[in-house]
């Protein structure tokens, strides 16, 4: 045994691969959540603006559009990361009881994948044996499933966050709309409106490290669409007494 292993750089600030994975899908995750804010916010109070004048009639509108979409975040993403932790638990409990039942067969498999990776069969033989011996379920997990018991996601915190990530989002065109005088109200949201967008959009590029302004292009053409569309509608069904 030679000791240039302790003179090697440890790298102490390098994230680990799966954290840093991690928090840019939150991020990322946050970042589409306030795009949706916006978007969905906006369309709603323009259109409102766009057949009528009335203060409170816009701010109901847009307070309902905030809590709703925050709560239909919150429980679209309850249930698809809970359905995601059961589905990761169940794998988690068939592998520990096949570690009871039979560990010979579990050492076995646990070194022909590694020979798959390209060890060697002596190799794979001694590291599954040195990764069962230190923790054979994280070893079983990790080489098998590629899941890490620690790091199953809670169903609540992943609500909370998209419901927060929403809300954000949509607080944006609500002030946008109340705070100006009646006059500049709705060329001030869009204007706001389209700034933020490209922002959001940006952004969520860099994180995916997609074309920063190809997706801002997407973002700020489709928001700006929306918000047309809405305010053509309100205004038309406005001028039109049907409401
Ligand atoms: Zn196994």
């Amino acid at each position: 045994m030679s000791d240039s292993t302790s003179v090697l750089p440890t790298h102490p600030d390098e994230p680990h691969q799966g954290g840093l994975a991690g928090r840019l899908n939150w991020l990322r995750a946050g970042v589409l959540g306030a795009n949706d804010g916006i978007v969905s916010t906006a369309s709603i109070v323009v259109g409102v603006a766009g057949a009528s004048a009335s203060v409170p009639a816009i701010a109901t509108a847009g307070v309902a559009a905030l809590v709703g979409g925050a709560v239909s975040m919150a429980l679209g993403e309850y249930v698809s990361v809970s359905s995601q932790r059961d589905s990761q638990r169940s794998l988690i409990d068939q592998e520990r009881r096949e570690l009871a039942e039979d560990p010979d067969a579990e050492l076995e498999e646990l070194t022909q994948l590694w020979q798959a990776k390209g060890l060697e069969r002596v190799t794979a033989e001694r590291v599954a044996a040195e990764l069962t011996a230190e923790d054979a379920l994280a070893a079983h997990l990790s080489t098998e499933l590629g899941i890490d018991e620690t790091e199953v996601v809670s169903p609540w915190n992943a609500a909370f966050a998209s419901a927060a990530a929403f809300s954000i989002g949509a607080l944006l065109p609500l002030l946008a709309i109340l705070l100006p005088p009646a006059g500049v109200r709705v060329p001030v949201t869009f204007v706001v409106v389209l700034v933020a967008l490209a922002l959001t959009g940006a952004t969520g590029a860099r994180i995916g490290g997609g074309s920063v302004p190809r997706a801002t292009v997407r973002v700020v053409v489709g928001g700006a669409l929306a918000l047309a569309a809405t305010f053509a509608i309100g205004s038309v069904l406005g001028t039109s007494g049907l409401v």
